[in-house]
């Protein structure tokens, strides 16, 4: 049988619903054999999720997803077995943080302009920390009954162009892909086809990535559809990158497919798990 991977997942740490052991458990009785918690832009869930797999027959990856700006484009990076007490890493971190609390503070200002009262304070009180992101605030618009889901938050609201959108200044795809590698991990671009790239520009930001330092594409990101994935898998021989392979997971309101669900890899793709010590 397959080994079972999943590369790619949200504690409550970031924007995910579950605590690190609910999401441990989850992953225990999918048969996941090897996890990585990747939320954005923060690793402190990986301390419990170690505690919590200790005696448990799973290995542990200790990962992050960091933003970054890439010309006008937000693009997500994943880092797979950094090291979580590299000091170097610590510092993009809370750089990332400040800039992502500015950002909350400016969509905070935005809403108010249409409205919505003190929507920062309630986006921080369903996060349960202060370093909420886009999906926090469409909870908020939800709850005041003002959209009737998260699609219509950010079509109407929060998305690109819309009353709410505050661009972002995240660090670098430098500073991150060297961060990453610095700490011992692997940078992998994730979900490649969700930032509306043509794939003219894709391919430039490809060459960028790997002129830094990247290694791997998530091949498998969440719900595929077979010809995305082949696409990838393509994609992945030309460039000579490793392929990843994750859920996305962010709990069962938020994630269409569970921990571990996601679609095999294609067969002519290099795992990106090809050389870890885990089979
Ligand atoms: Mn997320
Ligand atoms: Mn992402
Ligand atoms: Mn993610």
């Amino acid at each position: 049988m397959e080994f079972m991977f999943d590369l790619h997942c949200h504690s409550y740490f970031s924007d995910g619903a579950l605590s690190p052991e609910d999401l441990l458990a989850r992953a225990l009785s999918a048969g996941v054999r090897v996890l990585a918690l990747t939320d954005h832009d923060t690793i402190d869930g990986l301390e419990r999720l170690h505690a919590a797999g200790r005696d448990c027959d799973i290995r542990i990856i200790d990962g992050i997803e960091l933003s970054v700006r890439w010309k006008k484009y937000d693009i997500h990076i994943i880092g797979l077995g950094i090291r979580p007490n590299d000091l170097n890493l610590a510092e993009l971190i809370s750089s990332q943080k400040d800039r992502r609390i500015a950002r909350a503070l400016q969509i905070g200002e935005c809403l108010a302009l249409c409205g919505v009262k003190n929507a920062y304070q309630k986006a921080c009180d369903i996060a349960g920390h202060d370093r909420v992101g886009r999906p926090h605030f469409a909870q908020v618009l939800i709850n005041e009954g003002i959209v009737p889901d998260m699609k219509t938050a950010f079509t109407r609201y929060l998305g690109d162009r819309q009353r709410a959108y505050v661009p972002t200044s995240w660090i670098s795809l430098e500073d991150a892909v060297q961060g990453i590698v610095q700490s011992g991990g692997q940078a992998v671009i994730a979900h490649p086809l969700k930032y509306k790239l043509t794939r003219t520009k894709l391919h430039e930001f490809i060459n960028d990535f790997k002129m830094v330092g990247g290694v791997g594409l998530e091949v498998v990101s969440g719900e595929m559809v077979v010809t995305d994935m082949q696409e990838l898998a393509r994609i992945c021989l030309r460039f000579d990158l490793l392929a990843s392979s994750g859920s996305d997971y962010h709990g069962d309101k938020m994630s269409r497919i569970a921990l571990g669900r996601q679609r095999q890899l294609p067969a002519n793709c290099v795992p990106i798990w090809q050389k870890w010590s885990v089979n």
